[in-house]
């Protein structure tokens, strides 16, 4: 869970929409603390459906220009995997998925062995890398 750095990862957001001029509004900061609060990697409609709980108002739109925006200030990750729809990620930190392909639920995950990914590879200069491990959770294990 990444519950307590949620307060301090809330400011660094209204920190940054001010560097950049963007307006803070109540509907734009209970998408990001949707996002901060969930580890499943919840889909727009998820976020949406959330929001709508404390603010019934807010529109499907709204919800998915603010997760362009989260995106493209660096606070928010787009996790796209074959046949599913795009999941929002605001887990920063370098980490690896579990992913069910039955019920499409992703879960973070660590490795024990660290992949020694060189800095210049097949002509990129690299940033990172992110394991993807596909299978079925114990959910629809058991139900098969
Ligand atoms: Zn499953
Ligand atoms: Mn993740």
């Amino acid at each position: 869970m990444q519950l307590s750095g949620t307060k301090e990862k809330l400011e660094e957001f209204v920190r940054k929409c001010k560097e950049i001029g963007l307006k803070i509004t109540p509907q734009r900061l209970a998408v990001y603390e949707v996002l901060l609060k969930s580890t499943n990697h919840p889909t727009v409609e998820d976020i949406y459906e959330e929001v709508k709980k404390r603010y019934p108002y807010v529109s499907l739109a709204t919800v998915y220009r603010t997760l362009e925006t989260l995106e493209r200030i660096g606070l928010v990750k787009r996790v796209c995997f074959w046949g599913n729809s795009a999941r929002y990620d605001a887990n920063l930190s370098e980490h690896h998925h579990l992913i069910c392909e039955r019920c499409g639920k992703i879960e973070d995950v660590n490795l024990d062995q660290e992949i020694n990914i060189p800095k210049h590879f097949h002509g990129y200069r690299t940033k990172g890398y992110s394991v993807n491990i596909y299978g079925y959770c114990p959910k629809c294990q058991s139900s098969t």
